[in-house]
């Protein structure tokens, strides 16, 4: 699992997700889970630097965990369907966060993060319980969420999973800015979005949070 967690971490930064030491991710490990360890570059990283963290938040080993440790844990322990958690600062997505700006459904693929829009959590700084808990807020009934003036999360039910959501929210981040240089997307209505949303119920075998 620590291989699984590097390997993800290392191809976030092949795809020009992440930069440095910016970014990090997370996976379920037994009674608690792994996370990649605060402010080193993932080039020099090894499975060993994984940090095993508790849901009390604390770790083991010589490596501090992410700075971000707190909003891993609390989407973990808070959503039981999700098995990792992807943060980046990736171009797009954090260009469209710095606008505080939800994703509007411009696109039917809005559909594969879990409802009509990605909305964006509003400021709080980095590491801090606030910025979690306005980050746990903005991803109910959502696979992922933007965070203001910083950047965004993705969760899937396994490191692949969140991964390929982070890559397809990155993705539209970037259409939904071109659209917007263009003079902006005509909206799908919201039925033509549940239909989407239908559709993807049975998608990859995801199960959504029930409805509150
Ligand atoms: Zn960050």
């Amino acid at each position: 699992m620590r291989e699984e967690l590097l390997a993800t971490a290392r191809k976030l930064s092949e795809l020009g997700l992440n930069q440095g030491t910016a970014g990090n991710v997370s996976v379920r490990d037994g009674d608690g889970f792994l996370v990649t360890p605060s402010g080193m570059p993932t080039e020099t990283l090894t499975p060993h630097d994984m940090v095993k963290m508790h849901f009390d938040g604390s770790h083991q080993g010589e490596r501090p965990p992410s700075s971000e440790w707190r909003f891993h844990r609390d989407i973990l322990a808070a959503r039981p369907e999700v098995g990792a958690v992807i943060h980046t600062h990736s171009m797009f997505a954090t260009t469209l966060a710095c606008l505080r700006r939800d994703i509007p459904p411009f696109h039917y693929m809005i559909a594969l993060a879990g409802g009509d829009s990605i909305r964006c959590a509003p400021y709080a700084l980095f590491g801090t319980q606030a910025l979690s808990d306005a980050a746990l807020e903005a991803l109910t009934d959502r696979r992922a969420c933007l965070l203001a003036n910083h950047g965004m999360i993705a969760v899937g039910r396994d490191l692949a999973h969140a991964l390929s959501v982070a890559r397809e929210v990155e993705t539209l981040c970037e259409q939904y800015w071109r659209a917007l240089q263009a003079g902006g997307p005509v909206l799908l209505t919201d039925h033509e979005m549940q239909e989407a949303i239908e559709q993807f119920k049975d998608y990859g075998q995801w199960k959504t949070a029930p409805k509150k």
